[in-house]
């Protein structure tokens, strides 16, 4: 028995640590370090500030700030103090944060001092009662109350079932959905994944990505407090910080834009010597950056895969064949299945979306029931919205998301079909393959492609290896160079921007 006895997440978030007050947790770059002891103190605050504020259990907790270790603070607190913590990309605007408090309606919402003169009245027409600050310095309003408090919170009672987060889906169709996260959910997720990549108190993760998003924040923090071991905690992504920290490192986690900076950087061989892990994951990784980054580094990258709504699903092994181009095996205790439109198996090797059934799975989409049902199969499976298949050794393949397949004169295309070949293209960087209105067609395929830098290249290039293998339907009807491919913070291509931009293309031309 202890402080957190009784709280499924926070004991198991807790247990590596216990007894190791002195254990650090979070370095900061320049050397700088808290430890299990500290950090947990201040957690116990937070919670204590928020019960004083009067948080019931299930409360939500909304907070829109930069990434400090006082937000991961409030995280943890939330959790002890029985309540549900949600975090918001500091990019929403102020329109966009009305309609989170709305939706959510949070007992308590953190925002930038900076932001407060525009969401104060915001926050005040959701009915939040709390309004509190934190800045990027880790001040505000927040931690002032924090510090009023002593250490030594009792965690509130919660069980499997309860909810500890809501992650709003980045929402590139329709309104954002608050995906709900049980404390069985992050809890189950993060103890197998800690298991399956080896995390241990002696490992230092490299944190350079945001925390308002799945990745970052459960799978990053919550396997590191799982083994017991600490994270170089760094406020954003920064090639020649990472450089630097990388040596007293065993792993990181990073989306492929991490890893294909890095590769421009001349001191990574010699700063990866004595990592033990990089995993990828997010967005898909370039075959070709793995290759390079094997023959840079000796290390084959860790390519894995998941959601907001199922946590992580699949990995490629610890031991054995990480295999480019794929996301890997099930998780232990995760059930997947490729499936046609009415949910029928398909036999191995088909491209079909992906189902998945776990305890990894979330517990629906808050005050949408509707929309959960119409994403979940009657045994229990979800349907993720991924286009995928699994090779004949099992290994399993994103293709894409279903939304983005492109229907050209009644007949199916799949992006990354056509992407992997352009990819492969000498002088090509990347590309990103979309479907466009076309009068006679329906859709148009039109090729967005990333040149390598300082090659010429020109269409006819792109389309002579195209014709030669590609179905006629399949070849692009256009082909557009570009410096860069519109992403977000989490790596993954914004399509939906690029269908924007061309959406008159062929259009105009009729
Ligand atoms: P999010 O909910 O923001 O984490 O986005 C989840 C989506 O990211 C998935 O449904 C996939 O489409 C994509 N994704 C995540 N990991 C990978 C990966 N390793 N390869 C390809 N796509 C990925």
């Amino acid at each position: 028995m202890n402080a957190y006895t009784g709280n499924h997440l926070a004991q198991s978030i807790r247990k590596a640590s216990l007894g190791r007050k002195d254990t650090p947790f979070i370095h900061h770059a320049g050397g700088e370090t808290l430890s299990y002891g500290q950090f947990f103190a201040n957690a116990e605050r937070m919670a204590a500030t928020l019960i004083d504020a009067g948080l019931q259990p299930g409360d939500r907790v909304a907070v829109q700030a930069a990434k400090t270790v006082a937000m991961l603070e409030l995280y943890v607190g939330t959790v002890l103090a029985g309540g549900t913590f949600l975090p918001l990309n500091p990019a929403y605007t102020t329109s966009e944060i009305d309609y989170f408090l709305n939706d959510a309606a949070p007992r308590v919402f953190v925002c930038d001092p900076a932001r407060t003169d525009d969401l104060a009245p915001v926050a005040r027409a959701a009915g939040t009662s709390h309004l509190w600050t934190l800045g990027a310095d880790g001040k505000g309003s927040l931690t002032d109350r924090r510090d009023t408090y002593a250490p030594g919170f009792h965690a509130v009672k919660r069980g499997p079932e309860d909810l500890a987060a809501i992650l709003y889906t980045s929402g590139t169709t329709g309104r954002s959905k608050g995906a709900m996260l049980s404390h069985r959910a992050l809890e189950s997720n993060s103890q197998t994944l800690r298991a399956l990549w080896r995390f241990t108190s002696d490992d230092v993760l490299i944190h350079a990505l945001p925390i308002f998003h799945t990745h970052g924040l459960f799978v990053a923090t919550n396997i590191t407090m799982m083994a017991g071991g600490s994270l170089i905690f760094l406020p954003k992504f920064d090639a020649d910080t990472i450089i630097r920290e990388m040596p007293h490192a065993t792993a990181m986690m990073g989306v492929p834009t991490f890893y294909t900076r890095l590769l421009e950087q001349p001191g990574l061989a010699q700063a990866a010597r004595n990592m033990r892990l990089f995993i990828s994951g997010s967005a898909p990784l370039l075959d070709e950056t793995h290759r390079r980054w094997q023959a840079v580094t000796g290390h084959a990258i860790l390519e894995r895969y998941g959601m907001t709504e199922t946590n992580m699903t699949t990995s490629n092994p610890y031991e054995g064949e990480r295999r480019p181009g794929t996301v890997g095996f099930a998780l232990p205790g995760v059930e997947i299945r490729v499936c046609d439109d009415s949910g029928a198996q398909l036999p191995q090797g088909e491209i079909g979306v992906l189902e998945v059934r776990g305890p990894n799975l979330f517990s629906g989409y808050w005050q949408m029931p509707e929309k959960t049902a119409e994403e979940m199969r009657e045994d229990g499976f979800f349907i993720t919205g991924d286009v995928t298949r699994i090779d004949s050794d099992g290994y399993l393949q994103i293709v894409g998301r279903a939304k983005d397949m492109i229907i050209s004169g009644g007949l199916n295309v799949y992006p990354k079909e056509v992407e992997s070949l352009i990819d492969a293209i000498d002088g090509v960087l990347e590309s990103a393959v979309i479907g466009v209105p076309h009068p006679d067609f329906g859709e148009g395929v039109v090729a967005v492609v990333v040149p390598e830098r300082g090659a010429e290249l020109d269409v006819a290039q792109i389309m002579a290896p195209l014709e030669k293998s590609l179905a006629s339907f399949k070849q692009p009807k256009k082909v557009i160079f570009v410096e860069a491919l519109p992403r977000n913070t989490m790596g993954k291509v914004q399509k939906n921007a690029l269908r924007k931009d061309y959406a008159r293309l062929f259009s105009a031309q009729a």
